[in-house]
């Protein structure tokens, strides 16, 4: 059974910060969950008895929540002063510990599940970190429309390099999307709650795949034939035709498993190219 959820309001934050002089740092993200539902979109989808790593503890409430459903949550907090109020809020749950640190630096415990309220200035290292690690699952609320780069589509607008190294490692799954009014301070935008669930890589050398679709990427409007003929060569164009790609698509219309496929093709004009 969980606890009753009643998140802490607007107007206990504004008393909490008041209280102990804390200036929030928009630089760090410092954007406290305050509506319900979002803690419990969380929690209905963390594995029971899990161990959790969470990033950024803000103040320590979603925390809260989580140590009443795994069996061990580690949480990583950036700066001291709330690693202190959270330390408050957590303080007799036998089953968390707080580190104080960088969390795109400090060593990651092992762990089921990675749940973060990501701070905005880390997404993407955050996320490429996740991959890296090679961690079972994540439950990420992020920018709206970073959720829609993880899930976009071949040919979409949204469709690029964080879409195909995720999708490479990971089902991605958008649960739910919301308001800014759902965080205090507000965010400048909507936020969106991401499942990330690690499947079978569509292929082990991870980096070289980055190398590719980073260059690639660089033109994703142009036609494959051009941006192969600019950087890597004419011979580039005949090993891609070899594995049988169309080269006359468009960079973003390749779908992932073209990608492997061209990756796979183009190691010996890759390696010392955009690496
Ligand atoms: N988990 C809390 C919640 O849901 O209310 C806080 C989420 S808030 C969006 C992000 C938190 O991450 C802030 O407390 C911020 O200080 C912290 N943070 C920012 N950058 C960080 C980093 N590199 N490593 C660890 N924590 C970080």
């Amino acid at each position: 059974m969980l606890p009753d959820i009643n998140v802490v309001t607007r107007e206990d934050l504004v008393r909490l910060t008041m209280s102990h002089r804390l200036r929030l740092n928009r630089k760090l993200s410092q954007h406290f969950v305050i509506e319900p539902l979002v803690i419990k979109d969380i929690i209905n989808h963390v594995p029971v008895n899990s161990r959790v790593l969470e990033i950024g503890t803000g103040i320590g409430i979603l925390t809260f929540y989580l140590a009443s459903v795994a069996s061990q949550v580690v949480t990583i907090e950036i700066d001291g002063r709330l690693v202190k109020i959270a330390g408050h809020v957590l303080n007799g749950l036998g089953n968390v510990s707080i580190i104080q640190g960088d969390a795109l630096r400090v060593p990651w415990p092992q762990t089921n599940i990675v749940v973060s309220n990501v701070p905005y200035s880390i997404t993407s290292p955050l996320i490429m970190r996740i991959i890296r690690e090679r961690v079972p699952g994540a439950l990420l609320t992020i920018q709206r429309e970073v959720a829609n780069r993880l899930a976009g589509e071949p040919g979409s607008d949204y469709y690029g390099r964080l879409s195909i190294v995720t999708q490479c490692n990971y089902v991605i799954s958008i649960l739910n999307t919301y308001p800014p009014d759902y965080f205090y301070p507000n965010p400048d935008v909507y936020s969106s709650l991401v499942l990330m669930v690690r499947k079978e890589p569509c292929y082990g050398d991870i980096k070289t795949l980055e190398s590719v679709t980073n260059l690639l990427f660089r033109h994703r409007n142009r036609v494959l034939r051009w941006v192969l003929g600019k950087y890597l060569g004419s011979d580039s164009i005949n090993a891609a035709i070899k594995v049988g790609i169309n080269i006359n698509v468009r960079v973003r219309q390749l779908t992932v498993n073209e990608l492997v496929s061209l990756t796979e093709a183009l190691r010996p004009y890759i390696i010392g190219n955009g690496k």
